[in-house]
């Protein structure tokens, strides 16, 4: 089928958004696809992953990754299907992950310069898990806290998000570790999700109770790891039970990314000091020469029963605006990704 008779739709980023993205931060295009030359191929999208790390790139400040532009496709990861191929890297019915961005279809060279796309495995585990525990989440989760946090058997790691995307994999990969895993998340049904269903060994509902008493009770032998995906008053709190030496992994800060005052630092930050504890940052993308390896890990780990992946599915490209503020307002349970085309 010629690629002109295809028709994309795209969500382009229409204005920086102050505070949450309004409808009117998006615009909604629908154009027919282009053709194709020389090396290059079609992607038709499956799903895309819906990632808190996307409102940062609406913003026009300096970061590990260029801002996303006014007018351009919005940025995000995603699994999808290739439709028309003009390049020996891959062929049609290929599945393949890689950044194609708030659309339907994804056009261009098969081979840029960053290496967009790669191929999956659908047989190896379900398209979705390509975006969770196999995908970007995952390598976070896995190289954040094995190569920053250094977790050592029989510490206690804790973890904020904990029922999220990022927070799953980091509390399963320390309970393999041997380590005590207490999460921290909103709610009393994501907080027995990470217990009973993930082997958390506990977790603090912020939402309903005192996240201080919740540490005091659940880490009796103060905190060696501190995994954070939040941010604000919840690292305050964890920075005042860290011990000796303490790892604090600043992932990410999703309690900030809506801000339209500064960002709140913490105020805590002496007992640092206090503890000869370090706080260190990290972003996945260093790690990508060897996500073939975290893949493995978890792989194996799943396959032998020891390891969930818990997405979450909203159905239509139409819904993006109102599904990336799912993510804002913990109304995601697990993964946030969102279905655009059956496979
Ligand atoms: P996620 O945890 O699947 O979804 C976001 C969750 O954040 C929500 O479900 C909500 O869970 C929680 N949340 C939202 N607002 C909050 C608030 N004000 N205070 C406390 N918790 C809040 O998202 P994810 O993809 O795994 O990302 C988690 C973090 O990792 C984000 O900060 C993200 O930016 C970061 N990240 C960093 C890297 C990196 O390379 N450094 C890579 C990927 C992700 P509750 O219902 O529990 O509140």
């Amino acid at each position: 089928m010629p690629a002109t008779v295809l028709q994309n739709q795209q969500f382009r980023l229409a204005a920086r958004p102050v505070g949450l993205p309004k409808p009117t931060d998006w615009q909604h295009v629908t154009e027919p696809v282009r053709e194709i030359g020389d090396g290059e191929i079609i992607v038709k999208a499956l799903y895309l992953s819906l990632d808190p790390a996307m409102r940062g790139w609406m913003n026009d400040s300096k970061s590990y990754i260029k801002p996303v532009g006014i007018g351009d496709v919005m940025r995000a990861g995603g699994v999808g299907v290739v439709v028309e191929s003009k390049s020996p890297k891959f062929a049609v019915g290929d599945y393949v992950s890689g950044g194609i961005g708030v659309q339907a279809y994804w056009a261009g060279a098969a081979d840029d310069k960053y290496g967009n796309f790669f191929k999956i495995d659908p047989r190896m585990a379900p398209l979705t898990t390509w975006l969770n525990t196999l995908g970007m989440p995952g390598m976070t989760g896995y190289f954040g806290l094995i190569e920053v946090g250094q977790p050592k058997a029989g510490e206690t790691v804790v973890v904020s998000g904990a029922a999220g995307a990022v927070g799953q994999t980091v509390g399963q990969v320390a309970r393999h570790l041997g380590c005590r895993v207490v999460g921290i998340a909103g709610g009393k049904d994501k907080c027995d999700f990470v217990v009973k269903e993930l082997g958390f060994d506990a977790c603090i509902d912020y939402k309903g109770g005192d996240v201080r008493a919740g540490l005091k009770e659940h880490c009796p032998n103060g905190v060696d790891v501190y995994f954070d995906n939040v941010g604000g008053e919840i690292l305050d709190a964890v920075l005042s039970r860290i011990n000796m030496k303490a790892r604090i992994v600043i992932c990410g800060a999703i309690s900030q990314y809506n801000n339209t005052t500064p960002v709140k630092g913490p105020a805590n930050y002496l007992s640092l000091l206090v503890h000869r504890a370090r706080m260190e940052g990290m972003v996945v993308f260093d790690y990508a020469p060897r996500y073939p390896e975290g893949v493995a890990a978890l792989a194996k780990w799943m396959k032998e029963g020891t390891f969930k992946s818990r997405e979450d599915v909203v159905e239509g490209l139409e819904h993006f605006p109102d599904a990336l503020l799912m993510l804002f307002e913990g109304k995601n349970f697990g993964k946030l990704v969102l279905k655009v085309a059956d496979a």
